[in-house]
């Protein structure tokens, strides 16, 4: 079982760098639960803990004694950043005291190919810092720093639902690659008579709604999801 540990940054009373009409916290949050639909939704034997699932206040401790009192093997941090409004482009984090050769680093050197290779944006690149939730987590940590608010060109990327998805899944590869995550079977529809008469992921649970009417339907269509 992977236990990940996914922290949407801010949150409540703080809303973060804001810029474009946009708040920091709102975008954190949104990106963060594409990333838990899609590992729940894809992926077997994961386990996904978030620090908010709503727009509330959570202080940095809780975030990394929730973690740690929870046992994640990884902890990922989402953020958005913002600056003077000439800024732009993604980058990651890991704590100041990590080598390049460390667990953490190889983990982030995954994480930072698969997200760069979809997010569309200036690769500002790998950087080490001495943040709270790098530092107080007892696991591997992963800060990233998906575009700046600020920024015309990078705010129009986040207010677009599609690129919020596509980062969420840029993320997910990243994790599948790092921790060899197993896809769940694919789910199949079966369709008698234009009406769905269920949806399975078990072949046997498949043929059985086949053979049930297989005698009384003119059409039967089994359509992978
Ligand atoms: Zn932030």
């Amino acid at each position: 079982m992977f236990k990940l540990y996914l922290d949407p940054g801010h949150g409540g009373s703080d809303t973060g760098a804001t810029g474009n009409g946009m708040q920091e916290k709102n975008l954190t949050l949104d990106i963060s639960l594409r990333i838990r639909d899609i590992l729940e939704n894809e992926y077997e034997n994961v386990q996904v803990r978030m620090s908010r699932t709503t727009d509330t206040t959570r202080s940095l401790n809780e975030r990394t004694d929730d973690a740690n009192n929870w046992g994640a093997d990884y902890f990922l941090s989402i953020h958005v950043n913002g600056f003077d409004g000439t800024a732009q482009g993604y980058e990651d984090y890991i704590h100041s005291s990590l080598s390049d050769t460390s667990q953490t680093a190889r983990y982030r050197d995954i994480m930072h190919e698969e997200i760069t290779r979809v997010n569309d944006l200036v690769n500002r690149g790998k950087k080490k810092a001495n943040f709270h939730v790098l530092r107080e987590t007892r696991m591997s940590a992963l800060l990233t720093e998906n575009g700046f608010i600020d920024h015309p060109e990078d705010a129009e990327k986040l207010r677009d639902p599609n690129w919020r998805q596509t980062v969420a899944q840029g993320h997910v590869n990243g994790l599948a690659r790092a921790f060899n995550l197993q896809r769940k079977d694919p789910i199949y529809r079966v369709i008698v008579d234009g009406t769905q008469e269920g949806a399975y992921r078990e072949q046997q649970n498949i043929l059985n709604a086949v053979q049930r009417n297989l005698g009384s339907a003119s059409r039967i269509v089994v359509e992978k999801v």
